[in-house]
């Protein structure tokens, strides 16, 4: 099981478009065997990282290691990786053995008949021995995003790289294929670098995810890390589905409380122990729709909204609130389906309150009210 090492990698692309950073100082590492998913908007530098593993693209600077051998100015077939592309890339005139034994024959000095025998194994692992004298033509989108596994798998690379390779696939077998990959990596152990702009994907396969945004990282933590704790604005709406609702406040000191106010109305108090905010007057707010609770009114430290929509969901309802000029998003059990017009009342536990530097984007408090227990990491801030 090989270990990645990214040090301070950075791609600049110069064309006639003009100069680009693409990647800018990436620090970023993978033990041997772990599932490394790099996640963020479409354009934030993902592929072109990968592409640079894979010795598709140069380095502008940086180095690149796997256990130890620095590779970036090495051929992409000199440092054992294998890379999946969301678009398949067989080859159409090949059968699926044919397509992926082809990679064998050039990289390894196997000989026909072990070749073969490989083949079948991995075939066996991923469900297409009975592909094995198809061509592409002859099969569906998911059995061609099977051989490209396979072909890739087969090879036993010391790293495999993944660029959206779900992406083509309906939603139903994106799922499936979601749990298989996980459990065909984990079967082979194999370190992995998976590329995708879909947060449930990170956070369902990952056992860290590296949330990137504009060339730069934000933050690499195990999902429920980054979900709970992330280091910024960013990544706290990034991640998670409806997003986090967030807004402008002011803080209102008062006894042990700190009250988050906005035109006149209190949206949550929490203990003043629970967060350092010295001399901090304006703070976003983050609130995830979860963990709103709607009441037929307003108790204790809640506020009143009024119920916008109410769009329902089956296993739980999405109910879009407004509240003076803001417009919120709860996520409710499907026994709370309030209707459109009724006034009603929305509390948050103080733990699950996020705050929020306006400027930097920082986070100041994320979930938990011990503000000791949330060490904050270093994070980018824009100039
Ligand atoms: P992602 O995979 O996260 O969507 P990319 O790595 O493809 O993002 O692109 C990152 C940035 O680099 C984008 O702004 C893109 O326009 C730019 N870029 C990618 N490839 C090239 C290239 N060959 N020449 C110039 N700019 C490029
Ligand atoms: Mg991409």
């Amino acid at each position: 099981m090989a270990t990645l090492e990214l040090n301070g990698v950075t791609k600049i692309y110069d064309d006639a478009q003009g100069r680009e950073t693409a990647v800018d100082s990436l620090d970023l590492s993978a033990a041997g065997g772990e599932f490394v998913v790099l996640v963020g908007p479409s354009g934030c530098g993902k592929s072109t990282t990968l592409r640079m593993l894979a010795g598709l693209e140069t380095v502008t600077s940086g180095t690149i290691e796997i256990d130890g051998r620095e590779v970036q100015d090495l051929a992409p077939s000199e440092r054992s990786i294998a890379m999946v592309f969301q678009s398949y890339a067989l080859y159409t005139k090949m059968t699926a053995r044919e397509n992926m034994a082809y990679g064998l024959k050039h990289s390894t000095d196997l000989d026909e008949r072990e070749r073969g025998r490989r083949v079948e194994e991995i075939a066996e692992l991923l469900d297409i021995v009975d592909l094995l004298d198809d061509v592409p033509a002859e099969m569906s989108g998911g059995q061609k995003q099977r051989v490209a596994l396979g072909r890739a798998i087969v090879r036993d690379p010391s790293v495999f790289l993944l660029d959206e390779p779900l992406s083509n696939l309906d939603a139903k077998l994106r799922a499936r294929m979601r749990t298989e990959l996980k459990r065909i990596q984990t079967d082979l152990g194999v370190t992995t670098v998976y590329v995708t702009h879909d947060q449930t994907e990170a956070m369902t396969m990952a056992d860290r995810i590296a949330v990137m945004d504009d060339g730069e990282l934000q933050q690499v933590d195990p999902p429920e890390t980054a979900y709970d704790h992330p280091t910024n604005e960013f990544v706290a709406t990034f991640l998670g589905s409806p997003a986090m609702n967030t807004f402008d406040a002011t803080v209102e000191a008062a006894d042990d409380e700190l009250a988050l106010r906005r035109d006149g109305t209190t949206f949550a108090t929490i203990p003043a122990h629970a967060v350092s905010l010295d001399d901090v007057e304006a703070v976003r707010v983050g609130l995830r729709p979860e963990d709103l609770r709607l009441d037929d009114a307003p108790g204790e430290g809640g506020f009143e909204a009024a119920v916008t929509v109410s769009e329902y969901q089956g296993n739980d309802n999405f109910v879009h609130l407004s509240a003076d000029d803001l417009t919120l998003t709860a996520r409710v059990p499907p026994s709370v389906y309030p209707s459109p017009g009724e006034t009603v009342g929305v509390s948050v536990d103080p733990a699950d309150v996020y705050l929020f530097d306006p400027t930097s984007g920082a986070a100041l408090k994320t979930r938990g009210l011990d503000a000791r227990s949330f060490e904050r990491r270093p994070v980018s801030t824009p100039e």
